[in-house]
């Protein structure tokens, strides 16, 4: 390690003498002492948030790394990029960028610097500036409506997100798409103390002229509940009023550039207002039957969403359902009546969620309809921003989809990655000792296996039981399948300093790859049929808002089909996603939060060592050490450097087979027979250092 290195910690810490995880962490420590964020493990980017604003994010830098190859010494997200959009251009394969840290690590603000260079690093004539503009002000858009002020994380996002941007054969970008996973649909109606719901809401209520907010029947001034915290009122304090102000603008502005017209506009606010109003029904009982206090609040609502009032009070406080071919009506009581409205009013926002990404969709898309003939020409970078592994105080079925999420993530990176890296080795037929990880595959199965794994138990629970949810039956099912499973348990839990803990009758616990957790079940079936009752949905698909209209279509014809659990539809996705990133190049960005306060440069080692160990970032570094640095397919390499040897330079075939005439190269070029290996298609290259030099011969 040079003197340097010593204060300033390597670039690349497969460069380091240890795989520990204390010296990995010092170096992360050292480095960000100085402001450097970035580090590589191999081609692994790891970022660590600085929580202040360094000068590492400018056009100047971002053409630096643009013009220069994968620079070793100055890991960046640009030098990742540049990768990335280099190999999509010059050897046409699909790429992703998976991007992945707990929440507040700085995963979204990677995703936008990683979407910055694509759309500076790219010229193009005026329809490809549209496309750039609707597919940076996209992201917006999505914020504004998915993300919330949490513990963690002023701006964090409540969804995963998976942006594709498409390119023309001249590496031009030319459209895109974006899909989303699991809205946070519980933050609609309530938020933990010290959280905010949606930033919409609060920017619409600050922002909203006086015209609007009169036909919106909105005021700063009322006190709506779905905006009200455990224990806080709520406040508006004046610098955030006008950050919420400011960004209410430019969320419409976005709006107009990804081509919404004045109706869907209007359509849009009018249901975020809905929402509002409908937090503040009052429910009270009245006899053997519940009534909704406040008539005029109920007016406005049902002005707002465009349905007849009484229809919407009928199905607010009664309950309908068919059995053995008659209707059958029954009251409902206050507690089920307030369980209707905010499962109404978490319906309507995330179907709007979703209404939002297919129309932004489908303006990103009509470009590439009418720009390119050839469609099967066109290659894309698919950017992943996803929620990191949780362990909070109180784990639910949300930490269970995030987490069973995070194991196929892990398992798609020990699949493409590390495994394919030592079979790589084996089918070239070089020598590689063993190195021991673990397969989380094991954990993958146990919750995904068809009809044994814990969906298909949550699934069958949840068809039997459609009427009151019992989830105590749930988990005897779950502990007679899984009673003898080593990562699962209904007993007791055992934490990583083997401290054994009785769990209660409602939990259950699951060894992830990254930690144990101890799931409460008692709301798994309620969440994961999460149906409105049915009266509530026939009334939304007749509504003269054509958004809830649309969204709700579905519901109009009643059919015999059961609709798709959450759970169900979560594991569908997120097997198509997986689908999807196995079929392109990816590169890796783990992005690390250095403390818990968002306390600009401190670093707290235990906080640090967490996600180390949630992000396998040990297991990365022993096998990347182990391994070769660089490797390339003869032909490859050939047509790279051939010109920096006479031999082989113009063309090699007509004296060598290929295998000969990379020997020749790598003679003429004089490395050593440390440096690389000659495997059966493949040269591999020990030391990143090595291929640098080889690099500058172009630059003499
Ligand atoms: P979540 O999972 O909650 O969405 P996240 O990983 O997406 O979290 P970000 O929203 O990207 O986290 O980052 C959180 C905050 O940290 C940002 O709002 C910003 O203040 C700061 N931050 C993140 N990355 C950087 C960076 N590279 N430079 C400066 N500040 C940053
Ligand atoms: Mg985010």
């Amino acid at each position: 390690m040079t003197a340097f290195e010593e204060t300033t910690g390597v670039a690349n810490m497969i460069l380091l003498d240890n795989c520990d995880d204390k010296k990995l962490i010092e170096n992360l420590k050292k480095r960000l002492q100085k402001n450097i964020i970035y580090t590589y493990i191999g081609e692994v980017l790891i970022s660590v948030n600085p929580y202040k604003t360094l000068s590492i994010c400018n056009e100047k830098l971002m053409l630096k790394y643009y013009n220069n190859n994968y620079v070793e010494d100055m890991p960046h997200i640009f030098a990742i990029s540049a990768k990335v959009f280099k190999s999509l251009k010059e050897y046409r394969r699909d790429q992703c960028i998976l991007i992945s840290g707990e929440s507040g690590s700085g995963k979204t603000e990677a995703s936008k610097m990683v979407l910055q260079f694509i759309v500076k690093a790219t010229h193009g004539d005026h329809i490809i500036q549209i496309i750039k503009d609707k597919l940076f002000v996209a992201n917006s858009v999505l914020e504004a409506f998915g993300n919330a002020k949490t513990r963690n994380n002023d701006n964090s996002s409540r969804f995963g997100k998976y942006m594709d941007v498409q390119f023309n054969p001249m590496g031009y970008p030319i459209g895109g798409n974006i899909l989303h996973y699991l809205l946070e649909k519980s933050r609609v109606v309530k938020q933990a103390h010290n959280e905010r719901n949606y930033h919409i809401f609060y920017q619409l209520v600050n922002g909203a002229d006086k015209w609007l907010a009169q036909l919106l029947e909105i005021d700063k001034d009322i006190d709506y509940l779905y905006l009200r915290t455990e224990n806080n009122l709520t406040s508006f304090d004046d610098q955030i009023e006008n950050e919420d102000t400011q960004k209410y603008k430019e969320t419409l502005q976005a709006l107009q550039v990804l081509e919404f017209d004045l109706e869907e506009k209007m359509d849009i606010l009018k249901i975020v207002a809905s929402v509002l109003h409908l937090g503040n029904i009052k429910v009270r009982r009245c006899g053997e039957v519940c009534k909704i206090e406040n008539n005029s609040t109920i007016r406005i609502v049902c002005d707002l969403l465009g349905v007849p009032k009484d229809d919407l009070i009928f199905a607010l406080t009664n309950k309908t359902i068919k059995a053995h071919g008659e209707v059958i009506r029954s009251h409902l009581d206050v507690e089920m009546s307030v369980f209707a409205k905010d499962a109404l009013a978490k319906a309507i926002y995330s179907r709007l969620f979703e209404w939002l990404v297919t129309h932004i969709n489908k303006t990103l898309k009509t470009i590439v309809g009418k720009k390119t003939g050839s469609e099967n020409k066109i290659k894309s970078i698919g950017i992943l921003d996803i929620y990191g592994f949780e362990i909070l105080q109180n784990n639910g079925f949300e930490q269970f989809c995030i987490n069973y999420c995070n194991e196929k993530l892990q398992k798609l990176f020990l699949d493409l990655t590390l495994k394919s890296e030592q079979e790589e080795y084996l089918n070239e037929g070089i020598e590689w000792t063993n190195v021991e990880y673990f397969d989380n595959g094991v954990i993958c199965d146990m919750i995904e296996e068809r009809h044994k794994g814990i969906i298909s138990c949550l699934e069958d629970e949840s068809l039997k039981q459609t009427d009151a949810c019992n989830n105590a039956v749930l988990l005897n099912e779950l502990a007679r399948r899984f009673k003898d499973h080593k990562h699962f348990s209904c007993y007791q839990s055992i934490d990583s300093h083997k401290k054994i803990k009785t769990i209660l009758p409602t939990e259950f616990v699951i060894v992830h790859f990254a930690g144990t957790v101890t799931y409460d079940a008692s709301c798994f079936l309620e969440k994961n049929n999460d149906s409105l009752f049915g009266n509530l949905s026939h009334i939304m698909s007749n509504s003269t808002n054509n958004i809830i209209k649309s969204s709700f279509s579905n519901c109009q014809t009643p059919s015999n089909k059961i609709p798709e659990t959450t759970i169900n539809q979560f594991k569908r996705s997120l097997n198509k996603l997986m689908k999807t990133l196995t079929s392109k190049q990816s590169s890796y960005i783990r992005c690390i939060k250095p403390n818990d306060f968002k306390e600009p440069g401190e670093f707290d080692d235990e906080v640090v060592r967490n996600q180390v160990k949630y992000m396998g970032l040990i297991e990365i570094l022993r096998i990347r050490k182990a391994g070769f640095a660089y490797r390339s397919e003869f032909q490859q390499f050939l047509a790279r450097y051939k010109c920096l040897c006479p031999d082989t330079w113009p063309d090699w075939s007509r004296r060598y087979t290929a295998v000969a005439a990379v020997c020749r190269l790598i003679q003429s070029l004089g490395l050593g027979a440390q440096d690389y290996k000659i495997g059966k298609s493949k040269i591999m290259v020990k030391h990143p250092h090595t291929v640098f030099e080889i690099e500058k011969r172009f630059q003499v």
